[in-house]
């Protein structure tokens, strides 16, 4: 199967209200540009340099954003570019982003990361903390960051109650919250549960080797 007949397989099997994130970490540029003249925009990195060296290589129309775990001293590298960054897991993470954005004139766009699976090795805030900080004074002051929904990753399981279980219950409590602070995007589902992820509500996915193959 080649990239291209891989993405228009997920895209005609997925709702049109669903935005397929191509998750292009490890691949060569040539794989990304692939998928572009297929017609996809929107790619995802898990490191920073690796997103920041490809936004300069590739086409500039190119939605970037970050999906893996952030060290906030290269968010630097990014903040002039980058469209959504889906796991931010601190409220220092946050301000840092909101410092590097600042810089660049812009208003960066995040989902606060919920801890939703059972293993411990899972980043994530829970519900009361998602609430606390986005009620606090100090979230206030951030003016440059943008919080436009929730990101989640359920157990890595064969157990598809379990996940989805996992998966409707971030749905219930997104729904819950998603008219108090103007939410539009609820961040879940990979190749191996993205099906799942939107019967249970997702509104964009993060597909990597559904795509590209099998990262090495
Ligand atoms: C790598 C990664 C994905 C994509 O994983 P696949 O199983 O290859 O689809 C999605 N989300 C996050 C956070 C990832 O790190």
């Amino acid at each position: 199967m080649s990239i291209s007949s891989n993405l228009k397989n997920i895209q005609t099997n997925i709702p049109k209200h669903v935005t397929l994130v191509a998750v292009s970490k490890t691949k060569p540029i040539s794989a990304i540009q692939e998928a572009y003249d297929a017609g996809q925009r929107v790619f995802g990195e898990n490191k920073i340099q690796e997103m920041a060296e490809k936004h300069e290589a590739l086409p500039k129309d190119i939605q970037w954003h970050m999906i893996g775990h952030l060290q906030s001293n290269k968010v630097k590298y990014m903040a002039g570019f980058v469209d959504l960054i889906h796991g931010v897991d601190k409220f220092s993470t946050l301000k840092e982003i909101n410092k590097q954005a600042l810089k660049h004139n812009r208003t960066i766009n995040c989902l606060l990361q919920v801890k939703i699976a059972q293993e411990d090795s899972k980043f994530g805030f829970n519900q009361q903390e998602v609430i606390d900080l986005l009620n606090s004074d100090d979230f206030k002051t951030l003016e440059n960051i943008n919080i436009t929904g929730l990101m989640g990753m359920a157990s890595f399981t064969e157990n598809n109650d379990q996940v989805s279980n996992e998966f409707n219950g971030l749905d219930l409590f997104y729904n819950q919250i998603k008219e108090q602070f103007s939410f539009t995007t609820l961040s879940m589902g990979m190749s191996g549960d993205y099906p799942l992820a939107i019967e249970n509500g997702s509104t964009m996915i993060r597909v990597g080797s559904a795509i590209f193959g099998h990262r090495h």
